[in-house]
């Protein structure tokens, strides 16, 4: 599943979400660029998010949202 998402359409390109990601899967794409004009900040390695929601704290654009999947068996509350 998806535990880290990017709005990339509102991304400024700042990059000060890839320096708080205690996993280092943050990163700009090279191969995108918004309607902007930037690179916007992207993880593909969604397996290796463990959720702890730092990279969304600190973008000032709030283009990020983070998910916390549930414990299997426990609903969501
Ligand atoms: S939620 Fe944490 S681990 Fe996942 S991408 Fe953001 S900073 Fe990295
Ligand atoms: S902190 Fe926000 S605006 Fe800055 S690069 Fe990351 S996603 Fe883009």
């Amino acid at each position: 599943m998806q535990k880290v998402i990017f709005n990339e359409e509102k991304c400024k390109g700042c990059e000060l979400c890839t320096t708080v990601c205690p996993k280092k899967i943050v990163y700009m794409d090279e191969k995108k660029i918004n309607s902007k004009g930037f690179h916007p900040a992207t993880v593909t390695q969604q397996e290796e998010c463990i959720s702890c929601g730092f990279c969304a704290m600190m973008c000032p654009d709030v283009v990020i949202e983070v998910r916390r999947p549930s414990k299997e068996g426990k609903k969501d509350e």
